[in-house]
């Protein structure tokens, strides 16, 4: 059985202006053990498609899906929700800075964490807040209980936030552009340590970036999104070898590579349809270079071709 399973799932918010869809009928189905990749343009519907499968959409928005399931456990039941948000399922964003608690050390943050899922003593509580400093490669563990969040670097923050994230014994966690606001040098620090916690703790991992260098060097497997819908699904491997989708296509072909020093980047022209009011047909068809009549009318859905690979596009 697969640990996530995703079917149909649309979310939509209500605003001034009218009902928002941010997402419309993905699809996503995550083995247990692999880094699986959420890769598209700011806006595309990410992050909020990692939210809801936190249970973590405000009350102005609704999500609705045919399936949720974690290992078998329907998510779309309210009670489930609370029992497996923060146990099972955890979630580390962008800022760590911005999500550790400035008035607490390290220490209080972590120990807090461990003993609501845990109920430890405080000997073995400190003792649980020690390992997991060392599995995030904190070394001075002892040193950064002490310290509070400002007295650490970006990087070790959000180690700390990965740490934090494993105190309740999860099993998927969400990594929203973990690296984005790091420096090169400690994003693939950071990226290398997700690996091994996944090889070491049997992890699942979620990744959502909008760098497909990270992809490349991280996922197992990926999917693409655009406008709220997964455009083109497969391994990483046959996604960079082999995109079949204009959009995937166009992505690639505004990445920096070794070997085209001197020649133009190509550039995707226009921008994201908006999510009100959207229109009928492909959404990506104002910007694909190969549009074609039936793409003005009719939505393409994503459709399996060979190796796993499937793609939303009239081409194939
Ligand atoms: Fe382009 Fe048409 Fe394919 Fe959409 S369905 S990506 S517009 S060719």
């Amino acid at each position: 059985m697969s640990l996530l399973e995703v079917r149909d799932l649309s979310i939509s918010f209500s605003t001034s202006h009218g009902l928002f869809r941010a997402v419309n009928g993905v699809n996503l189905t995550i083995e247990r053990g692999e880094i699986f990749g959420l890769v598209g343009e700011t806006g595309c519907g990410k992050t909020v498609t990692g939210l809801a499968l936190m249970g973590l959409i405000s009350s102005t928005g609704r999500v609705t899906a045919s399936r949720l399931s974690l290992d078998g456990l329907n998510l779309l039941s309210t009670r489930n929700w609370q029992n497996v948000r923060g146990r099972r399922i955890s979630m580390i964003f962008q800022d760590p800075a911005a999500c550790l608690n400035p008035t607490f050390t390290i220490g209080q943050q972590l120990s807090h964490v461990i003993r609501y899922h845990f109920h430890l003593d405080s000997a073995a509580t400190h003792h649980r807040a020690v390992e997991l400093l060392n599995d995030v490669g904190l070394s001075d563990a002892a040193h950064t209980l002490r310290t509070y969040p400002h007295q650490l670097s970006g990087g070790m923050q959000q180690r700390v936030m990965i740490a934090l994230a494993l105190a309740s014994g999860a099993e998927l966690l969400i990594a929203d552009e973990p690296t984005t606001a790091l420096d090169v040098t400690i994003q693939s620090q950071i990226l290398r340590l997700l690996k091994s916690l996944r090889d070491k703790h049997t992890l699942t991992i979620i990744l959502i970036t909008h760098d497909l260098g990270v992809v490349a060097h991280t996922c197992d497997r990926v999917a693409v999104l655009y406008a709220g819908s997964v455009a083109e699904t497969s391994s990483t491997v046959d996604l960079f070898r082999n995109p079949k989708h204009p959009y995937t296509q166009g992505l690639l072909g505004a990445m920096p590579r070794h070997g085209t020093r001197g020649k133009p980047l190509l550039a995707i022209e226009g921008s994201l349809p908006s999510g009100i009011n959207p229109s009928v047909g492909c959404p990506f068809a104002a910007r694909c270079p190969l549009v074609m009549k039936i793409c003005r009318t009719d939505n393409p859905t994503l459709t399996p071709t060979e190796n796993a690979h499937a793609i939303a596009c009239h081409l194939y």
